[in-house]
């Protein structure tokens, strides 16, 4: 057996105990285990598994006692770090009920940070001994003014803030001025002040902020859905209950759809409570997750900034979950585990036993929903703070008023540019669309280029002088002649990307800042904050952007927003395209005149009379809702009916296509539940893998899950290279 844990195997001492240890495998039961000590369910430990060795934890569930005592294998080693939570063990088997997923998949995404199991090294520092230096030089001096307090300091820390070298500092160390000492890693985290620096809120924030500290104080389950325009102090306003949640001694969690969105909030917090919170997401350095995770498991972290996966940190004492911009398709994860972190954290603070606030200029339907119904309590902030107006929102006509051939500006979104630039004020053009063109095709033979290895269009990156699919990276270049005839020069773009429209604002206005903003900027996230950083100070007069820009940030000086393509997202056959492009739409129109000064959106669209389009331009947001949410009422759609989606795939067609229909074939007979499929997925082809998609539907009264798990034991099991997902509230159709 390798060991990865460096531990010498355990001595077979009396084994009398038998404990049940689930493992981060794909297997839904735990395994039972011989220990010398009865363990507590919860107990983090490394148990045998095949001719390897695991991390498991302790679970509820009761140890086989069938098995022989000479079969048994025992617990190799049992970690000095905090107990896995009551809470969050049954929230990891509520998520594995939920998803179908298995319960070791789940609590992998628990511990996935091993290196947080050992206990944190105490930090090496020096204190004043109260000793004098034999000569007291300036240097020495500072250095022990710094110290008159009593506190320790790392001995770099010292030398910096005294603005001396560390050669002075291990001078002091030598002649017993100094002493090390080593405190414990208990220190290293600040701790929130929530008097630090409340803000004076205006009255509907006030109103909206109280009901949330009453919800915190009541101490148990409720979800409040803060419903404000864009704009209104939403932010403000929870971080007050995250205030009364720091009062109480516990732990708070906000989510965030975007590793992006993370700074904006995390600087907000650090000014408000004098103390930077914990970060968690995939780019944090593993060294410093492994930190966060120990110190959150330990009640030392008492607020956490981070994507979904923080919804399965090990949290001592969590008392409140914020999900910000709640409505954000990138709560959805959907490879390995399908789960939908708002619904998620929902069910967390349920296990829990406290508050969630779901935050959202366009609350999802569901929430809506849910809201209208009683279940959640709506706070709303139907205006702007003080000062500020909703922009003006007005349609273009791209059939009657578009531009000419090649452009793709309108000229009234030209001329309202140039009215607002020569204003000094900002512009941001906006095209959700990465890039320079989606598609690019041989004028002579026709060829186009597509993916190798999905069924999509390879998109041209001109910035990088290459073709890229953005599903499976794929990326190559772009070539001189037509691989298919062979013809030079015959190459054509089709359709605009943003680097396509930087490319004409460029050519219309050579005088000013241009700036491309996508997840294509290089350089990271701590580039993407100093390019805001610019926006915010008006280092830039002109931005285009995806939806990169669309969320979160506050430029005060932009004035204008034209939506390139209004359209787009509204045509591909998706129930949710509508709330979709309402929510994006409102979103970035919302970035202007955010604060004082007047704000002005335009939309080019060749559909000015789709319901989305006018209820944007009326400003009308009930309306859209209204009409929503009976077009799903009638169509018994979610929230008012139940969907799960099976994908099947593989590399051949034939073989993934059969084993769908088969699947389908053993789809139990129900009178409550419709089966539809198998047809192609909306992407047929992904990762050179051919994908068939079964549709399970059925009203808001039935246990789906129930049934899918019934119609999967009946089916026939995916061999072989074949794959089989289930995906329970898929937000795409
Ligand atoms: P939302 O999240 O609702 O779009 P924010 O919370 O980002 O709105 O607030 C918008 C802007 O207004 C921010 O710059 C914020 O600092 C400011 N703001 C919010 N509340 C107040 C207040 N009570 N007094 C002064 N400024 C405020
Ligand atoms: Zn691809």
């Amino acid at each position: 057996m390798t060991d990865l844990f460096g531990t010498a195997p355990r001595a077979s001492g009396r084994r009398d105990h038998r404990v049940s240890v689930l493992v981060p495998v794909a297997v839904d039961a735990p395994y039972t285990y011989a220990s010398d000590r009865a363990l507590a369910p919860g107990t983090v430990v490394a148990v045998p598994l095949g001719t390897r060795e695991v991390l498991g934890c302790v679970w509820d569930d009761p140890p086989d006692e069938t098995i022989g005592h000479n079969r048994i294998r025992e617990v190799s080693r049992i970690f000095d770090c905090p107990p896995i939570a009551d809470d969050l063990r049954r929230f990891v088997d509520w998520v594995a009920a939920w998803t179908l997923g298995t319960r070791g998949m789940i609590l992998r995404m628990v511990l996935r940070v091993p290196d947080a199991l050992e206990p944190e090294p105490p930090i090496k520092a020096v204190r004043a001994t109260g000793t004098a230096p034999e000569r007291r030089t300036d240097a020495r001096a500072r250095v022990l003014e710094m110290m008159s307090d009593g506190m320790a300091w790392s001995k770099s820390g010292l030398a910096t803030a005294a603005g001396v070298s560390p050669s002075v500092v291990d001078g002091l160390v030598a002649q017993g001025c100094l002493e090390a000492v080593l405190i414990p890693p208990s220190t290293a985290y600040a701790v929130p002040d929530p008097e630090a620096r409340p803000p004076k809120l205006f009255d509907a924030q006030r109103h909206a902020a109280d009901s949330l500290v009453t919800a915190v104080a009541a101490d148990r389950f409720s979800v409040s859905l803060l419903d404000g325009v864009t704009g209104s102090g939403k932010t403000e306003v929870f971080l007050e209950a995250v205030a009364e949640t720091v009062r109480r001694g516990r732990q708070s969690l906000i989510l965030m759809p975007e590793i992006s969105l993370t700074n904006v909030v995390i600087d907000r917090i650090e000014r408000r409570f004098a103390a930077r919170p914990a970060e968690w997401h995939s780019a944090v350095p593993p060294r410093q997750r492994a930190r966060v995770w120990r110190g959150v498991a330990e009640g030392r972290v008492p607020i956490v900034v981070g994507a979904r996966s923080a919804l399965f940190l090990p949290f001592a004492d969590l008392g409140l979950v914020i999900v910000d911009e709640e409505h954000d398709p990138a709560y959805k994860q959907e490879d390995r585990v399908s789960y939908h972190a708002r619904d998620m954290a929902i069910v967390r603070g349920r296990e829990g036993g406290f508050p969630v606030i779901l935050s959202s200029a366009t609350p999802s339907i569901e929430s809506r929903v849910n809201a209208d119904q009683g279940r959640y309590r709506r706070l709303h902030l139907p205006t702007r703070i003080a000062g500020s107006e909703m922009p003006e929102v007005t349609a273009i006509d791209m059939r009657r008023d578009g531009p000419e051939q090649g452009q793709w500006i309108s000229p009234r979104l030209a001329s309202a540019a140039e009215r607002v630039l020569a204003d000094g004020r900002q512009v941001l053009f906006f095209l959700n669309r990465r890039g320079y063109a989606p598609l690019t095709l041989c004028r002579t033979c026709g060829h186009r280029f597509v993916c190798p290895n999905c069924s999509t269009w390879l998109v041209d990156h001109r910035l990088r002088g290459r073709l890229e699919c953005h599903h499976c990276g794929h990326s190559e270049k772009r070539p001189e002649a037509c691989p298919e005839c062979g013809d030079l020069d015959s190459l054509v773009a089709c359709g605009p990307g943003v680097e396509r429209i930087a490319e004409e604002v460029r050519a219309r206005h050579p005088d000013s800042r241009i700036l491309v903003l996508s997840s294509d900027l290089p350089g990271g996230s701590d580039r993407l904050r100093r390019e805001l950083q610019l926006v915010a100070d008006g280092g830039v007069d002109i931005i285009v952007g995806t939806q990169l820009v669309a969320k979160g940030h506050t430029f005060p000086n932009l004035a204008l927003v034209g939506v390139v393509d209004a359209d787009l997202g509204l045509a591909n056959g998706d129930p949710r395209a509508a709330e979709r492009t309402f929510q994006l739409l409102t979103q970035v129109t919302g970035r202007a005149g955010r604060t004082g000064g007047t704000g002005e959106g335009m939309l080019q669209t060749y559909a000015p009379e789709h319901p989305v389009i006018k209820a944007l331009v009326s400003g009308d947001r009930e309306a859209f809702y209204r009409e929503e949410v009976a077009a799903r009422r009638n169509a018994g759609l979610p929230p008012f009916g139940r969907l799960a989606a099976i994908v099947v795939s593989g590399p051949d067609k034939h073989e993934a296509e059969s084993y769908a229909r088969a699947l389908a074939r053993a789809a139990p007979r129900s009178d409550a539940v419709e089966v539809l499929g198998p047809a192609e997925a909306a992407l047929a082809v992904l990762r050179g893998r051919y994908r068939f998609r079964l549709l399970a539907r059925a009203p808001r009264s039935v246990d789906l899950q129930a049934y899918l798990r019934d119609w999967l034991a009946a089916g026939p099991r995916p061999r072989g290279a074949l794959k089989c997902m289930v995906d329970v509230d898929p937000q795409s159709f």
